[in-house]
């Protein structure tokens, strides 16, 4: 198993935000905005354009429920989703709340939280479902 399968499954701890079953919703341990959540199917597969028409669908349905409660607890201009996945092979959408362009930008320095912080801001996304 892959480690976001293994995040998925509960095998590796996570800062859940939703869950279906066959989707997933958790924190980016690397945050690039308060609230930076990582959304995957279950299923593994590294590609999303790899995906059939109606999973990439279904994924995407999920991903806007996410979104939308994401915007909830920390109100936005908009929740930007980025698809990068060079560096964990399993597909990923990264949902970040966005003020401006510089609020997306991978390269500047992660933001740090505590692991209280991190359940709060989880639980914050939860509440909004
Ligand atoms: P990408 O593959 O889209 O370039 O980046 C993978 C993302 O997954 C990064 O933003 C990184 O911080 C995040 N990530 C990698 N490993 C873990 C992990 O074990 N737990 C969590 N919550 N996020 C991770």
């Amino acid at each position: 198993m892959d480690i976001f399968s293994k995040i998925a499954a509960g095998e590796i701890p996570s800062y859940k935000c939703a869950e279906s079953e066959k989707f997933y919703a958790f924190l980016d341990i690397n945050p690039v905005a308060k609230g930076h959540t990582l959304v995957i199917p279950r299923r593994e597969v590294d590609y999303i354009f790899d995906m059939d028409d109606e999973e990439i669908a279904e994924y995407q349905v999920f991903a806007k429920k996410v979104a939308m409660a994401l915007k909830k607890a920390f109100p936005c201009r908009k929740v930007a989703q980025v698809v990068l996945g060079l560096e964990v092979p399993h597909a990923h959408i990264h949902l970040i709340p966005m003020n401006s362009e510089a609020d997306v930008d991978f390269r500047k320095d992660k933001l740090k939280f505590t692991e209280d912080e991190f359940n709060q801001i989880a639980e914050a996304i939860r509440n909004n479902l």
